[in-house]
């Protein structure tokens, strides 16, 4: 038996809060009766109605998987390439990505059923660091990378401080591999950042989200997450 506005906010529909907004204002229903009162709990098997609408009740799956390049972060693509949930085809409930990576960008993404858990982890106030591997056109100055550190001015307003590292750098070729770790997830963030000291990002590879990494995992595969794991990252 669960809590009513969790059967509600996992389904996607609304945080818990609003949940328990709806539920006062006469808009859901269980097994066809208008539920007003916060406290009450139901089994998977009572039919929940909001706005006469029938909630989806799956069992609440959690997956991590490595993105290859030239995918995209959707459950659909109307151009018909390739997207993130193609890689559960056989999978039974309806999940879709944690936020996005660029078509172009490899890595890490969790896809879930859990709008709740969703929600969660891309909510600014949770600081999830996420690390990323690029390789940029041209070698950053220190003084660029600096600029990274500190918070460097974006169209959409300045970035939170971000930790850079080169890994390598490639004179010949003029090219540098740059890992950096940030706590935001704006659009293109981080070919923005490179882009706003001068470097073009030539391949970019999202290698850890808060204490998750690919290890034991190559591009395309994917592996459930542990409850343990769930439970730490919420
Ligand atoms: N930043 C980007 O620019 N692209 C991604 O896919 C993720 C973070």
């Amino acid at each position: 038996m669960e809590r009513l506005q969790k059967v509600i906010a996992r389904a996607g529909i609304a945080s818990r809060r609003k949940a328990e907004e709806l539920i006062i204002a006469g808009k859901v229903k269980v097994n066809g009766k208008i539920v007003t009162e916060l406290g009450v709990k139901v089994s998977p098997s009572d039919r929940v109605e909001v706005n006469e609408i029938p909630i989806e009740r799956e069992e609440p799956v959690y997956f991590l998987l490595y993105k290859p390049r030239g995918v995209i972060s959707s459950v659909s693509d109307d151009k018909g390439r390739k997207v993130v949930t193609d890689f559960f085809a056989d999978l039974k409930e309806r999940i879709f990505p944690i936020g996005r990576l660029d078509y172009d960008t490899s890595g890490l993404l969790l896809l879930t059923n859990d709008g709740e858990f969703a929600n969660l982890l891309m909510h600014p106030k949770n600081e999830i660091e996420k690390v990323y591997v690029a390789k940029v056109k041209g070698i950053p100055s220190k003084e660029n990378l600096k600029k990274l550190e500190k918070g460097i001015q974006l169209e959409d307003g300045k970035t939170a401080p971000a930790k850079t590292k080169v890994l390598s750098i490639d004179k010949k070729k003029q090219t540098a591999i740059v890992e950096l770790t940030i706590h935001e997830g704006r659009n293109r963030q981080v070919r923005r950042m490179f882009s706003a000291i001068g470097h073009d990002v030539l391949k970019l590879k999202r290698e850890r989200y808060a204490f998750l990494t690919l290890n034991g995992l190559r591009a395309g595969e994917v592996r459930e997450l542990t409850p343990h794991e769930v439970k730490q990252l919420r």
